[in-house]
């Protein structure tokens, strides 16, 4: 993972504040519900698999250990939930949510064009974890912790240890949106948002809901998807109390990722109004068939999600082994206009360092 000890420090932080509120048999902080998964997410986020030869072994392919892993450390630990490690193949090496975790020698490549900063993201800091590139949007990076390390992540390499926006109680975040007033839709991304605790997203939310020009709320969280529980009772009661519309935006890559337990995590969200949509990478050996991105845009469809990008992969180092090239990716698009209804055709895009908008190929 790309936390460093300093981090560590900031998420231990924000998890105890979520877990001392909540312990109280289970009282969902200011909700008044009593829930008996509320202390749940959090164990199993602490009992995520972080060890690759444990991994290989739940999948039954310890044998492949020597072969597959790489000698050297790739700076990027392993993590992931055992509720998604449930979700993959026995058996089977090419597993498409397997390869999305699991480190690979092919990370160490040095690739030309893959850097450290693909999408700019140091030019667009404004505030301590504030990144303004669009116009009326703005983005915080709320926290550097995942419930799930992405071997192919657009963030792998990013400062979190200094750049938190949730540090110091949010001050220098929301400072900066009071001050600005051409910010009508603050975006929480990260990291994922949802790891921080639910009374820590309603310290932010209580003081944005004071500054008249916030119009909408967004946050992109993977959470739903590899980490369900996380979609507790305290959580749709802080939803739910949102004075905005708000949309989140899930993170799946592939139909396998879809299981019972997420279409009943995206059923409880939907229930709180929000608009659901997802957005996905378009990753080599992973989703780059019709098949998959077809079965994927329709069983999102079925948990209530509309897709909404398909983002060609940011030139991030130690991620080229998972690019697909423009032609293929536009060839792609193009069959699965065929296969599907509109509003099932996510949008192929790609992020440039420097542009006002995400660029359609
Ligand atoms: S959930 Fe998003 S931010 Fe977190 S590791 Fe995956 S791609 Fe990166």
């Amino acid at each position: 993972m790309r936390l460093k000890l300093k981090d560590m420090g900031k998420i231990e932080a924000a998890i105890v504040t979520g877990n001392t509120l909540a312990a109280h048999a289970g009282q969902a902080p200011g909700s008044g519900i009593r829930d008996p998964q509320n202390q749940d997410w959090r164990r199993l986020w602490r009992d995520s698999v972080t060890d690759p030869r444990e991994l290989l072994t739940l999948v039954g392919l310890e044998n492949l250990a020597e072969s597959i892993l790489p000698r050297l450390d790739t700076g990027f630990a392993l993590r992931v939930p055992r509720g998604f490690v449930a979700r993959m193949r026995h058996g089977d090496a090419r597993d498409p949510l397997l390869l999305q975790v699991l480190p690979q020698a092919a990370e160490l490549d040095d690739v030309a064009g893959f850097g450290f900063d693909a999408v700019g993201d140091l030019d667009a800091l404004t505030a301590t974890g504030v990144l303004h590139k669009y116009n009326g949007r703005a983005l915080l990076v709320a926290i550097g912790s995942c419930a799930v390390n992405c071997r192919y992540c657009f963030r792998r390499h990013f400062p979190y240890a200094e750049e938190t926006a949730a540090a110091n109680h949010w001050r220098e975040a929301i400072e900066h949106l009071r001050t600005d007033d051409s910010v009508e839709e603050v975006i929480l991304s990260g990291g994922d948002p949802l790891s921080l605790s639910t009374a820590k997203l309603a310290e932010l939310t209580s003081a944005l809901a004071a500054i008249p020009h916030i119009r909408r709320l967004r946050i992109h969280t993977r959470l739903p998807v590899v980490l369900p529980e996380r979609i507790d009772a305290e959580l749709i009661a802080w939803l739910r109390g949102l004075p905005w519309p708000v949309a989140v935006v899930l993170h799946a890559n592939h139909s396998n990722e879809l299981d019972a337990s997420v279409t009943a995590a995206c059923a409880r969200l939907r229930a709180t109004g929000a608009a659901l949509l997802n957005q996905s990478v378009l990753l080599r050996g992973i989703n780059d068939s019709v098949d998959a991105l077809a079965a994927l845009s329709k069983n999102l469809f079925e948990c209530g999600v509309l897709p909404y990008y398909l983002h060609q992969l940011d030139r991030v180092a130690g991620t080229a082994h998972f690019a697909v090239d423009d032609a293929a990716a536009r060839a792609l698009v193009e069959a699965l206009r065929v296969q599907l209804p509109g509003y099932l055709l996510p949008r192929l895009v790609r992020e440039i360092a420097g542009e006002s908008h995400k660029t359609p190929l």
